[in-house]
């Protein structure tokens, strides 16, 4: 049995590795010169990036976990997380909720008074059950913690209004902590929230790619990168797959880069199919790198809600995860902006966001102009899958018709779920049990 896997990213990667590992022939292809997808690193001038944004191994589930670690053991530095959100000027402890005691006093009144008359209105029944993701958020959290941070900072990094975003995803994913701790946050006795995320791990060596280039090793020289797949066709049980210049079979063809890019390579695929597929939402991301001589604030990450602040909706300070990814003597700055495609960020030029970045992290007091020995830029097209509130209709036809036609979904973008790396690995090892199932 020979199995195409079109995509290398860390779901391709990790199916490749334990099909392999099941005795299978496997091909990978890869469209870009380097495998990896989100989870690539870049390293120059001693500055190590990652290129899809800064990235942390952590997760609820154990064995996803205990792989993970296995596979970066030996290069492996755990880390206490110490997030912050900027707010009015001043690092308010993460999640929002944990960090009240943080904000000034009327801030601090506001979210906690709305945040108990909330908990009453809803246990009375006054407010009816929120049927979007905005609704969702006042229906928690109070209109306190609504204003001040959630509903800013989630219409920043998703660019998409709340309210038209679906809710059947938050649980789980956004962090809701009990209601004495927001009690104590509020009148300043310590929490913490988000509690497996509290340790998290990063390679001490290659950046978060480190842990793709381990699970690959052993199946390197089944990946064809450079090989970006523009049709797939079947003869007879034979799954045919081209690039335009060779052409690839197989018995089984699985898909782990983004459905849209699959539909693209089929024929036939019928317009509501497509009607489906053009609707479903996502951003992008571009990322601003700069390297630093001198110190960073203590800080993992920091969230910047607030638009008049800048673009930047998250600034992570990798040089904190691991003392090998900065030069002796400097630190890593790595600024996220998501967009949509064919906004106005992604006309701006590499040097005008990096100017832009340069001044917001200037008037923050993370750095001064003087200090910077580095800059770049990374742009993903697919960052974050965006739940509209026709997304399940949606994807339940797109998922329907790659199903009949035989071609499997495993990853972020090809089930087109809002996975994290453990989301995927979890994605593959359950369809490899499924499969033996069968
Ligand atoms: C800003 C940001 C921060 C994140 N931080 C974390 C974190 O801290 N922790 C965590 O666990 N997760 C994090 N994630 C999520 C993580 O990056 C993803 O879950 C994971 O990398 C997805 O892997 P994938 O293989 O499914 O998809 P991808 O990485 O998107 O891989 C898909 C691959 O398909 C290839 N491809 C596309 N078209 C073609 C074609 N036509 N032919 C051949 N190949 C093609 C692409 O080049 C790519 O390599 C983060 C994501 C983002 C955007």
């Amino acid at each position: 049995m020979k199995t195409a896997i079109l995509g290398g990213g860390l779901s391709g990667l990790t199916l490749a590795r334990l099909l392999q590992e099941q005795g299978e022939e496997v091909v990978v292809l890869e469209a870009e010169q380097e495998y990896g997808g989100l989870c690539r690193s870049k390293t120059d001038q001693g500055f190590t990036f990652d290129t899809g944004g800064s990235h942390i191994i952590f997760s609820r589930d154990d064995e996803v976990l205990t792989f993970m670690r296995r596979m970066i053991a030996g290069n492996e530095q755990r880390n206490n997380r110490t997030t912050k959100i900027f707010y009015k000027q001043q690092f308010v402890k993460y999640p929002f909720e944990n960090g009240l005691s943080d904000l000034p006093p009327e801030d601090r009144f506001f979210c906690i008074n709305e945040f108990i008359k909330t908990l009453i209105a809803v246990e009375k029944g006054e407010i009816p059950a929120p049927v979007n993701f905005r609704e969702w958020i006042y229906y928690t959290f109070g209109k306190g913690i609504a204003e001040c941070y959630m509903i800013p900072y989630n219409e920043k990094i998703w660019k998409y209004p709340t309210d038209k975003m679906s809710l059947h995803w938050v649980d789980g994913r956004i962090p809701r902590p009990p209601v004495e701790d927001v009690i104590k946050a509020a009148i300043g006795i310590d929490t913490d929230g988000y509690t497996h995320q509290s340790v998290f791990s990063y390679p001490r060596d290659g950046g978060i790619n480190a842990l793709v280039r381990a699970i690959a090793r052993p199946i390197e020289p089944c990946i064809k990168t450079g090989f970006r797949v523009t049709s797939i066709t079947k003869s007879g049980k034979i799954w045919q797959i081209s690039n335009g210049d060779e052409c690839i079979q197989a018995d089984q063809c699985i898909c782990t880069m983004p459905v849209q890019h699959l539909l693209a390579c089929l024929d036939d695929v019928s317009r509501d199919v497509k009607t489906a597929a053009d609707a479903l939402k996502y951003n992008s991301l571009v990322c601003v790198n700069i390297g630093i001589n001198g110190s960073v604030p203590g800080i993992s990450w920091l969230y910047v809600p607030d638009p008049a602040v800048g673009r930047t909706n998250r600034i992570s300070f990798p040089s904190g995860y691991s003392g090998h990814v900065a030069p002796h003597g400097c630190s890593a700055i790595l600024a996220e902006i998501t967009h949509q495609h064919g906004d106005d960020v992604a006309y701006l030029t590499d040097g005008e966001l990096i100017h832009e970045v340069v001044d917001m992290l200037q008037s923050m007091q993370v750095l001064h102009k003087d200090q910077i020995v580095y800059t770049s830029v990374e742009r993903q097209p697919f960052a974050y899958v965006v739940y509209d509130l026709d997304y399940q209709k949606n994807i339940a036809i797109v998922k329907e018709y790659c199903n009949e036609i035989g071609i499997p979904l495993v990853g972020r973008f090809a089930q087109f779920e809002y996975l994290n790396m453990d989301g995927c690995i979890r994605s593959v090892m359950d369809f490899l049990a499924t499969k033996e199932l069968q």
